[in-house]
């Protein structure tokens, strides 16, 4: 950890042992989804499934948010499973709104309920949503997501634009032989909504994205795609504050940009500034490592502040360097993404 005087105060940052400050924490508020991702989750769902006493109440997550930011985290996401599934997170993210320090609080969706809750969770305070989508075909969405509807989904972007999330950005996964033909269509859907368009490349994580890995398609290959389809070039943009692990381009002559995510062909863990807070108070240190630590425990023994913040401090200090996706993807095989939170 480092410490900053300026001028009486004393300004905490969490440093991990490879030199990178820690400033963004990924909450994921439930395990739970009402979507089955063939990529992230498996068909019987996640099991065994939790009892309600496992997961952290909003009271012991906004106590840990608090510490974090306490000690320099300036960015939170909501994620989950669906974090929309989990009732009151409108009054949530109000509540840790007026967290002095914290600066920006996100959401990752399937948006298939965020027609219903885009106003409250704007005017709670969230700025910017990620909405996951893979197709643009209602069949081919329907079996992707193993009984998703598109066209929930799709009114759910239309409403967080009309209430004015900003940004909205669009997160396809990309599977060889099961989507990759519509690469294009969501070039062009993004063009149309003004909306930056991520491509995920599928990472192995949990048996569900190990047994996807066959279907991996290289964020090169994507790029490539995209750049015949526009016929323009795509200008490499650098610098914007929330781009995390995305490499984004501008697409010439436009206002929008898309974006890979090589995270297995290649690797951005230098720059890595966040760690993950499972629904279950579980301090996970690296998407692609077992490296975690529990605070639940901790925290409902009932110890202080203090001793929550010496343990978060301790934890940062077990990060690993990097993932190891390409050289052994079965390393991380027994956990699942839907509990890490993407
Ligand atoms: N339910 C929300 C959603 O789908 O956006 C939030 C949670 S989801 C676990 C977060 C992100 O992880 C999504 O963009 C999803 O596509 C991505 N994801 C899940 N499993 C993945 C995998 N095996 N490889 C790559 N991305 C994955
Ligand atoms: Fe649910 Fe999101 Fe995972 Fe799909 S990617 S199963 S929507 S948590």
């Amino acid at each position: 950890m480092e410490l900053i005087i300026i001028g009486e105060a004393v300004q905490k940052s969490l440093i991990d042992p490879f030199n990178r400050k820690i400033e963004y924490v990924r909450v994921s508020v439930t395990d739970k989804c009402n979507y089955r991702c063939n990529y992230c989750m498996p068909e019987r769902g996640v099991h065994p499934e939790g009892h309600h006493s496992d997961y952290l109440s909003y009271d012991e997550m906004a106590r840990l948010i608090k510490i974090f930011v306490n000690l320099g985290v300036a960015k939170i996401r909501l994620t989950g499973g669906e974090p929309l599934v989990r009732k009151g997170l409108a009054s949530f993210v109000a509540r840790i709104h007026s967290f002095d320090g914290l600066e920006d609080i996100s959401l990752s969706t399937n948006a298939h309920y965020l027609e219903r809750e885009a106003k409250a969770l704007k005017q709670a305070g969230i700025h910017r949503v990620n909405v996951s989508i893979d197709s643009l075909k209602p069949k081919r969405f329907n079996l992707i997501t193993r009984g998703g509807d598109l066209s929930n989904v799709l009114a759910g972007v239309d409403k967080a634009l009309e209430v004015g999330l900003n940004p909205v950005k669009f997160n396809m996964v990309v599977m060889r032989g099961t989507n990759d033909d519509e690469i294009e269509a969501m070039v062009d859907y993004g063009l149309a909504k003004g909306v930056e368009v991520r491509f995920i490349e599928t990472m192995p994580i949990g048996p569900a994205g190990v047994s996807m890995m066959d279907q991996h398609y290289s964020a090169a290959k994507i790029l490539q795609r995209i750049q015949q389809h526009v016929g323009k070039d795509l200008i490499l943009s650098t610098g914007k504050t929330h781009d995390g692990p995305s490499k984004n381009f501008k697409i010439a002559g436009t206002q929008t940009r898309i974006g890979v995510i090589s995270a297995v062909s290649q690797h951005f863990c230098e720059s890595c500034n966040r760690v993950r807070l499972t629904a279950k108070g579980v301090l996970a240190l690296c998407l692609g490592q077992e490296n975690s630590v529990d605070l639940r425990t901790p925290l409902r023994q009932g110890v202080t502040d203090a001793v929550l913040e010496q343990l978060i401090i301790n934890a940062i200090l077990k990060k690993p360097e990097r993932h190891f996706f390409n050289e052994n993807v079965h390393n991380i095989e027994f956990r699942q993404m839907v509990e890490l939170g993407g």
